[in-house]
């Protein structure tokens, strides 16, 4: 009865281990979950207002199916003030999240058999939804020495003739690292002379940590500007997931005609108050609540990379943004599956396999919880460690 792809599909390992992680606790066991990638932070007041505003004046039916006019001006005034980069009204489309953002644009570009280069550790999603269009991800291994990015020289060896699309996730999910203004011009220069597109992810733009800065790959040359798909939202950086709001800009404008059309045929505008709640977030109207939620972050980034490097057996590397640490357990294990299934059936610790971002022998521990919650997490990390080794 089903489909042969839909049939392939895998659902999305994060979902489920925060999702069992969730229903454990319902059932009253003594759970700690550092699996879920959301902000534990509520979405600004101003956000929350303006939405009820929107509702009480009636702002209630089918817009533009890539939003409103004043919405996308204001993702406009973003991507320039923000980062330099020029994008008109009509060079972008919000969607439902940037999950449906990444999802309309392997539709829209893929054809069966065409390559997608995937660095990895990468968010779960990427290699899952190039599959079910019919592509081919072809995966560049990453390791703690380089900080978990790919250097010029892994690039061009990647590249075949079938290369239609390099992801880029800076900061990454999952090991909070960013690439700088010279690796993201040495990316471009491999890229020139190729029609190879580079999907920039661009979703934890805001967790930035200490010295390090955020660049956007559009911005570095305009050759990159050209072949760039700039993909952001607000879930991460303004407490927005349950919102639904991403979005994605390109130069390329029969790109995004396109995906209107897809879009028009799959799920129209999203939701219209949504869209009216982005706008103050987009000015910078909430820029206060959100270096105070990055301020929080980078405090418990600094103590949880710590403590777990105190721990003997287990090392991770010094997160440079968003709010992850992705830990190497190579000394204990090599099966990121089975250490996660017997630390959460033993200590109650949820987090998540590094096997589903695609690196073995490492696990996703998200920060985004209070920090008496971490120190007991990372306790009964530690205890469980130990048993192991002894
Ligand atoms: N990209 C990355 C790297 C993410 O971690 C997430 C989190 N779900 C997304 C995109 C999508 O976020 P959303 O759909 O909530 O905008
Ligand atoms: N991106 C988040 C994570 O990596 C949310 C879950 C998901 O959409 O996969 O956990």
């Amino acid at each position: 009865m089903l489909s042969k792809r839909i049939q392939t599909l895998s659902p999305s390992l994060t979902i489920a281990i925060s999702s069992l992680a969730r229903d454990l606790k319902a059932q009253g066991k003594d759970i700690l979950s550092f699996s879920a990638g959301e902000p534990d932070f509520g979405t600004p007041r101003l956000i929350k207002d303006e939405a009820i505003k929107a509702i009480n004046e009636g702002f209630t039916q089918y817009t533009a199916v890539p939003g409103i006019p004043e919405l996308l001006e204001s993702i406009s005034g973003k991507l320039k003030r923000e980062n330099g980069l020029d994008y008109a009204p009509n060079q972008i489309i919000v969607s439902n999240g940037a999950k449906h953002s990444l999802f309309n644009l392997f539709q829209a570009l893929i054809n069966e058999g065409d390559e997608v280069i995937i660095p990895a550790p990468y968010w779960v999603t990427y290699p899952e939804q190039v599959k079910y269009c019919g592509g081919v991800s072809v995966v560049i291994e990453t390791n703690d020495i380089n900080d978990f990015k790919i250097t010029a020289e892994q690039l061009r060896a990647a590249i075949t003739p079938r290369t239609k699309v390099l992801i880029l996730n800076s900061p990454s999910n999952p090991t909070g690292s960013i690439y700088s203004r010279e690796e993201l011009l040495e990316i471009g220069e491999v890229l020139k002379g190729t029609d190879i597109l580079v999907a920039s992810d661009e979703m934890y733009e805001k967790l930035i940590f200490g010295d390090n800065q955020f660049v956007a790959a559009a911005s570095v040359s305009e050759d990159m500007f050209q072949r760039t798909i700039t993909i952001n939202g607000l879930s991460k950086s303004v407490a927005m997931t349950g919102w639904r709001f991403g979005y994605l800009a390109s130069p390329k404008e029969e790109l995004i005609s396109v995906m209107n059309k897809l879009q028009s045929q799959s799920t129209s505008n999203i939701n219209s108050i949504t869209q009216k709640a982005a706008i103050p977030a987009l000015n910078g109207e909430v820029d206060d609540e959100i270096e105070s939620m990055r301020q929080a972050f980078e405090a418990r980034s600094k103590e949880a990379y710590e403590l777990f490097n105190a721990i003997n057996g287990l090392s991770v590397i010094k997160p440079q943004g968003a709010f992850y640490l992705f830990v190497n357990i190579k000394d204990i294990s090599n099966d990121s599956i089975q250490f996660c299934k017997d630390l959460l059936s033993e200590t109650g610790v949820a987090v998540v396999p590094g096997i589903g971002f695609g690196s073995e022998g490492y696990f996703r521990f998200s920060y985004a919880t209070d920090i008496v919650t971490i120190r007991e997490g990372v306790r009964r990390i530690e205890k469980f460690v130990k048993k192991l080794q002894s």
